[in-house]
């Protein structure tokens, strides 16, 4: 009979234990820094992001519901190079408390695009940086967790094998361009890692920051451009407000061009699961396929 309440109390004991060691709760900022926490920490952790499907990153101001976010985190992701550029001083308050990493400062700095004297923070749109970045947050799950740390191998290894994969692929898809369109204009400039990276030219109507408006200047160069080369689509983002790609081609098409809308491509956030862009890899064969369809 005691033996019995002993083995009745251990038992109690140990459920009420690993009851209490919860899973570490992961946040990140956008939706594709989630995704590829998710992918390398699995179940392990229990990722969220604060930025849902179609949130501009570069607008976008955390709230009181975010600050309690941040407050129960155990860690926090962020893309960084500003991308997150009205948050910064949030992310940096919140370093001296916990960690707080950006994944930009995974990679080899050498790859890092400029323009005019800033660097380019949409990192994540060329595969080969991104998996860089895969490596990092390995690394630094590994050695929060380090119990867990075989786990995140494996997983990494597997994601890894994919997104070389989808580099691969997606080179093959852009050489099925022909050579003199292979020029990619979109809502604003996100896409220059995708265009050195893949070969095609690029240009936005705003610049790298979406809360930079763009000029007329800027708007009869691209006129020019898509004259000169005969384009003969651009492209939309859903975080980007879609009037500007739409006086673009309404204003080609009344000096008696022809421009068409190449659909829509996903930047700076994921898209659905009924779209099959809730991830990382289907977000960027969503662009590629895109981007394909209308130049080729
Ligand atoms: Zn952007």
């Amino acid at each position: 009979m005691k033996n019995l309440i002993q083995l009745i109390t251990l038992t109690l004991a140990l459920s009420f234990s690993s009851f209490l060691i919860a899973k570490p709760k992961v946040l990140t900022t956008t939706n594709i820094v989630q995704d590829l926490v998710q992918q390398i920490g699995g179940d392990q952790i229990e990722a969220s992001s604060l930025m849902g499907i179609g949130i501009d990153p570069h607008y976008y101001k955390a709230t009181f519901g975010d600050m309690r976010k941040l407050a129960h985190a155990d860690l926090v992701f962020y893309n960084g190079l500003g991308l997150e550029g009205r948050m910064q001083s949030v992310l940096e308050n919140l370093a001296s408390l916990k960690p707080v990493i950006s994944v930009a400062d995974y990679l080899n700095q050498d790859d890092l695009i400029y323009e005019q004297d800033v660097i380019d923070p949409h990192i994540w749109l060329n595969v080969r940086l991104w998996t860089q970045a895969a490596k990092g947050v390995q690394a630094t799950l590994s050695e929060k967790l380090p119990e867990q740390a075989d786990y995140f191998s494996e997983r990494t290894e597997a994601y890894i094998k994919e997104l070389n994969d989808l580099h691969i692929w997606i080179g093959e898809q852009i050489n099925t361009i022909p050579q003199n369109q292979r020029i990619l204009i979109t809502a604003h400039d996100a896409f220059n890692y995708y265009g050195v990276s893949y070969g095609l030219d690029v240009m936005g109507l705003q610049g790298i920051n979406t809360t930079v408006e763009f000029g007329l200047n800027d708007l009869r160069l691209l006129k020019e451009v898509i004259k000169q080369r005969q384009v003969k689509a651009v492209f939309m983002e859903p975080s980007v407000p879609k009037r500007s790609i739409e006086s673009l081609i309404a204003g080609v098409k009344a000096e008696g061009g022809q421009l068409k809308l190449g659909g829509e491509l996903l930047s700076d956030t994921l898209g659905d699961q009924k779209q099959g862009t809730d991830t990382y890899i289907g977000m960027l064969r969503h662009n590629t396929n895109t981007i394909v369809k209308a130049l080729k």
